[in-house]
């Protein structure tokens, strides 16, 4: 099986050829400089040319396309909250902007499978199902819901189903019920990033790779000998951001993990029972999501080492053998017997800010805009921040200029060595919470995990 190469998306033989993109090799001069080539990069510069086709604009990624979390996602565009609604909440929009932007993302997820092409990204729709196992996380699954009402969401959005109706979607052991929500499309991450990349470069934007930014001031970028002179910059390099000077606590960069199966043989798929196009996910603290591959493997993410000391990142989506065991142990838990052989396992970093929030944080003076933070949910959101982004660029007021997510970026995280002890500390937590409520089979949730959650600020 193999490790690393960043992701099975980008590396597995019937791979899509990235678009043809640039190398900058003299200095440039812009309208728009975009440091990071992920979705969030690219979301903006296809939104300027929609907005302001005139702008010159020019996207520089240090890697290559789908290099980041962008191409080595689980594959879920999802309508699912975007943040903490508290947090967000505390905004001067208040919690009308927070409901505001919960319909605008159940709408977003349509428009960008018509923007990019259902057939060009593989976007399957289904929903997403996150399974309750124990009697804690049956309740911890009602009380999610009834907060989603509280917070405007009706049946149509986010629902509870029996354990009958979800044993029925899918053959999962200890079933006793699921939360689910229509609004979700399963998608191959990488055909989405070459797709939008396509439709970037069609519309006028100059897409650089191998073209590392040294140096963010603002009207001026540094990659290596040259100088990218822009009279706006955006910085769009989510769960890399601390490696940037006066960066390293605003976003963690928190590791997640990614394994695929061989493709299963249709005797097994008939036993996991799941033949439609569901994301599945767990309510368990120690989360997991996975979804069905068109080619017939399971997908699964989580787990995995969750911080690196200093906000390090991996080494091309490397990951350890123990990651690789935890997460084929959660398949065998789920369908016991079932005998699927791993393929292909990486990893890859998600931005998260101390409020667990995301952010468009534009300066007074109008020459840097920074976004990110979407905390594992980026595929609907950079979308969605990318068009706020290019109106705040263009001056234009709209609903997502004004939303709830433009605002200063959040507080920092804490310093080192408490930063890395908070973060494998409240993982530590979670995985022993599952464990206590797991033997206790109380349908209250482990008080450590209700003291994680309140320190960590979810
Ligand atoms: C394993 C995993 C599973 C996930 N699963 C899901 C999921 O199922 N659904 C979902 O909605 N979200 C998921 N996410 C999160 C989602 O992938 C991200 O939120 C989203 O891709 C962020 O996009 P981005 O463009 O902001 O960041 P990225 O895709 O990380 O792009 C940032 C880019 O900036 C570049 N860069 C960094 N520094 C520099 C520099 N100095 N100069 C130039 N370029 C630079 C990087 O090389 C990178 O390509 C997952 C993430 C991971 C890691």
């Amino acid at each position: 099986m193999k490790r690393g190469e960043i992701s099975f998306w980008l590396t597995h033989p019937g791979a899509p050829t990235a678009p043809p993109t640039q190398t900058l090799a003299r200095d440039i001069d812009c309208d728009v400089a975009i440091v990071g080539g992920g979705l969030s990069g690219l979301w903006v510069a296809w939104a300027l040319a929609q907005v302001r086709p005139e702008l010159s604009v020019a996207v520089l990624e240090a890697e290559c396309l789908g290099f980041g979390a962008s191409g080595r996602n689980g594959g879920w565009m999802s309508a699912k909250q975007v943040g903490v609604r508290r947090a967000l909440a505390r905004g001067a929009g208040g919690a009308k902007a927070v409901t505001d932007m919960q319909d605008r993302l159940a709408s977003a997820c349509n428009e960008v499978v018509d923007i990019l092409g259902a057939d060009e990204i593989d976007a399957r729709r289904g929903g997403w199902t996150q399974l309750a196992r124990s009697a804690s996380e049956l309740r911890r699954a009602e009380n999610y819901v009834a907060e989603s009402r509280r917070w405007g969401l009706d049946e149509s959005s986010i629902r509870m189903m029996s354990a009958e109706e979800t044993y029925e979607r899918i053959h999962a052991s200890g079933i006793v019920g699921a939360i689910h929500s229509p609004h979700n499309y399963c998608v191959d991450p990488v055909k989405m990033v070459f797709r939008l990349a396509s439709l970037a470069i069609d519309a006028g934007a100059a897409v650089y790779t191998g073209a590392r930014v040294t140096n963010i001031e603002p009207g001026q970028l540094t990659v290596g000998p040259h100088r990218v002179k822009a009279s706006q910059i955006v910085v769009a390099t989510e769960g890399y951001t601390a490696a940037q000077p006066g960066q390293r606590r605003r976003m963690l960069p928190l590791n997640s993990s990614m394994l695929v199966t061989e493709p299963l043989t249709q005797d097994q798929w008939a036993r996991v029972g799941w033949d439609h196009h569901d994301g599945v996910s767990a309510t368990a603290h120690t989360y997991f999501h996975s979804e069905r591959t068109p080619d017939g493997r399971i997908a699964i993410g989580g787990r995995g080492r969750p911080y690196r000391f200093g906000s390090r990142t991996d080494r091309n989506g490397m990951t350890d053998e123990a990651t690789v065991r935890s997460l084929m142990q959660v398949i065998e838990d789920l369908f016991p017997g079932l005998g699927a052989r791993p393929a292909h396992a990486w990893c890859g970093v998600i931005g998260v800010t101390r409020d667990w929030s995301p952010f468009l944080d534009y300066d007074s003076a109008g020459q840097v805009l920074r976004m990110g933070g979407y905390a594992g949910q980026g595929l609907t959101a950079s979308y969605l921040a990318g068009l706020a982004a290019a109106d705040l660029l263009t001056g234009r007021k709209s609903f997502l200029s004004t939303s709830a997510w433009v605002r200063p970026v959040p507080r920092r995280w804490e310093p080192e060595p408490l930063r890395w002890i908070g973060a494998n500390g409240f993982y530590l937590a979670y995985s022993l919470a599952d464990r206590l409520e797991a033997l206790s089979r109380s349908d209250r949730t482990s008080r450590i995990a209700r003291i994680a959650d309140k320190i960590a600020a979810r």
